[in-house]
This record gives C-alpha cells, sequence and structure tokens, in this order.
C-alpha cells in the first residue's frame, strides 16, 4: 500500500452539475486533460436534483471551486445564478461552464466553439456561403444555429418536429445576422431534389442516441450526394443510423466526439487561463475518439 498523493490541499477543484451525469465522460476527459498538461486539479460530477440548482450553484461558490461545468438539465436555468454571463453565452440562452473568480461567477458557452473547432479541423472546411440543414430545434440546435450564422452561412434550413420551436431559433438568427434562416419540414426535405441543395446537414435531434439506436432523424433509404457533409452531434453510438446512411452515400460523415472533446478542452482553458497544446490534443483523441475509452460510452 502506498500513500495516495493525487490530491491535496493545494489542488483545484472543478465540478459538473447535471442530472444524470453517471454516463458522463467529462470526469475521465478533464482528469487525463489536467494530467497531461500537468495541472494540480481534480474533476468530480455532482448530481444535482432539478429543485436544488440554486443551493449547488451557491453551495459551489461557497466551497470556492475553481469553476464548474453545467450538464442537462440546468444549462438555461443556471443562468439566474451566475453573476455575469457571456455575450455569445446570452444569445445561445444557456451556460456551460462557469468560471469562480473570487466568488463570483462568470458563465460561458463552449458548446458552439466546440462544434465550430472540430468541424474546422475535421472537414477542412467551414460554413462561409455555405447552405445548412438544422435538424432539431433543441439547446443544441440553438447555439449551433447562431454559431453557423455568426460565420456566415448563406442559408439555415431548420427542421424540427415542434415547429415553433424552429421558428424561435429563426427568428433570434434573422434578427440578429440578416434574413438568412427559414423552417422547412421533414417532407420537404425527403424531396431528393430539395436535399442535395444543402452542403452540409447537422443532426442536433436526440434520435439515434443510445439505446434507440435504429432511430434516425430522415425516413431511410435517404439520398444524399457525395459532396455533403453529414454531421451527427450524436456521440453514442460512434456511428448512428443517419452516419451509416452518409456513409453509402460516400458523404463525409461525422459524429459528435469531437465537439464534446474541444467544449471540454475551451472549458478546461478558461477556468486554467492555460492553452491546451496541439501534442495534448492529439494525445485526447487518440485516447478518447479513437482509443479505448470511446469503447466504454
Ligand atoms: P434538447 O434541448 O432536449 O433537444 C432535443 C431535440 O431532439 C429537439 O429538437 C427535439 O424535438 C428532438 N427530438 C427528441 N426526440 C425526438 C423524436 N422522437 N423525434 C423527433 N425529434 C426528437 O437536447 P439538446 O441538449 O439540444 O441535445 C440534443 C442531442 O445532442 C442529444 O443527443 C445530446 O446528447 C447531443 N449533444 C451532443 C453534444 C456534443 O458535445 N457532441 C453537446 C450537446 C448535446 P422537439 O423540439 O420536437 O421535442
Amino acid at each position: 500500500m502506498s500513500i495516495d498523493n493525487r490530491v491535496s490541499g493545494r489542488t483545484k477543484i472543478v465540478g459538473l452539475i447535471g442530472n444524470p451525469v453517471e454516463h458522463s465522460i467529462s470526469p475521465q476527459f478533464q482528469n487525463t486533460l489536467s494530467k497531461i498538461m500537468g495541472v494540480d486539479l481534480i474533476y468530480i460530477p455532482c448530481k444535482v436534483d432539478k429543485n436544488n440548482i440554486e443551493k449547488a450553484t451557491e453551495g459551489l461558490r461557497a466551497l470556492n471551486l475553481t469553476g464548474f461545468n453545467v450538464t442537462v438539465p440546468f444549462k438555461q436555468l443556471v443562468m439566474r445564478y451566475i453573476d455575469e454571463i457571456s455575450d455569445d453565452a446570452l444569445l445561445f440562452g444557456a451556460v456551460n461552464t462557469v468560471k469562480n473568480i473570487n466568488g463570483k461567477l462568470y458563465g460561458y458557452n463552449t458548446d458552439a466553439d466546440g462544434f465550430m473547432r472540430s468541424f474546422k479541423e475535421e472537414t477542412s472546411e467551414g460554413f462561409h456561403n455555405k447552405k445548412v440543414a438544422l435538424i432539431g430545434a433543441g439547446g443544441a440546435a440553438r447555439s449551433i444555429g447562431i454559431k453557423i450564422a455568426m460565420e456566415k452561412a448563406s442559408r439555415i434550413s431548420i427542421i424540427n418536429r415542434t415547429r415553433s420551436k424552429a421558428l424561435e431559433i429563426a427568428d433570434i438568427i434573422n434578427s440578429n445576422f440578416g434574413n438568412i434562416a427559414e423552417c422547412c419540414s421533414f417532407e420537404e426535405l425527403r424531396n431528393a431534389d430539395v436535399i442535395k441543395n444543402y452542403d452540409i446537414i447537422i443532426n442536433t435531434t436526440s434520435v439515434g442516441m443510445f439505446p434507440d439506436i435504429e432511430g434516425c432523424p430522415f425516413e431511410i433509404p435517404i439520398k444524399f450526394s457525395e459532396n455533403q457533409i453529414i454531421y451527427d452531434i450524436i456521440y453514442n453510438p460512434k456511428k448512428t443510423r443517419l452516419l451509416m446512411e452518409a456513409e453509402k452515400c460516400g458523404c463525409k460523415a461525422l459524429n459528435g466526439l469531437g465537439m464534446l472533446l474541444y467544449q471540454g478542452i475551451l472549458a478546461f482553458e478558461i477556468w486554467t487561463g492555460l492553452n491546451v497544446t496541439e501534442k495534448a490534443i492529439k494525445q485526447l483523441f487518440n485516447l478518447f475518439k479513437y482509443g479505448s475509452v470511446q469503447q466504454d460510452l
């Protein structure tokens, strides 16, 4: 038996608040990242009852944590208890990263930047002048849709089961970035002549996510063209039904693991003020995207 020296009185503590948190790979990811970067920081998940978000936030402040991540279902609700929120997070309507500086809580959103960084790194493409179909209109769709508008996409068609939520996102985009967003129906998209008009198709719905892995937001078969990019932000399973269909059509098909890893890297940079090196990023991707941890998602 040897002494466990991993945590000392000087160790910085970062938390995750959400419900559920059991499935999250963020503790493994952030603790590995701290180790790679040589930072004395520990990341712990905290499952919070839905009625306790205010107490939890105040508790983390009182315990002087360095910061915390916020996940489902608190990304919107937590904003009430944060002292200062970044302009992007206000526009996205959600906070997923909080930094505590001398008892003052600062809120950020790294989801959309994580998506964008992953998209650009993994495709070597951007959104300038691109026509995009955004499937879904939940929290992730809102931040990704707005981010794509910031990157000057020429058209963003939002398709969602509940049309009113798609309209809401289209309105935010149109009133901030010019008239580029519209709502569209799944029926319209089924038409091969319509779907081929999009350069990039992004699924932000939870359809196809574990355990309902046979689910697909589109009716199968789908006639994608081989020059299209299909990005599914789901990361479990690694290859959703939608991505399998996209590969059959010869498209570039990407899962949400890159987004997940980059949003975590950006949060780590906010907490520590450090830049995660390219070498560290490579190591993390080898472990979590291509390596053994991925199998356990
Ligand atoms: P959310 O706010 O609850 O939104 C869920 C979306 O899925 C809504 O558009 C909802 O449509 C749609 N949906 C759910 N069940 C459906 C069904 N049976 N048929 C059609 N549409 C359905 O969730 P979120 O936070 O945006 O997350 C959505 C997905 O993204 C989840 O799978 C999550 O794991 C993933 N995600 C990944 C990352 C990453 O880093 N890769 C980050 C965030 C989220 P309605 O509006 O009609 O209900």
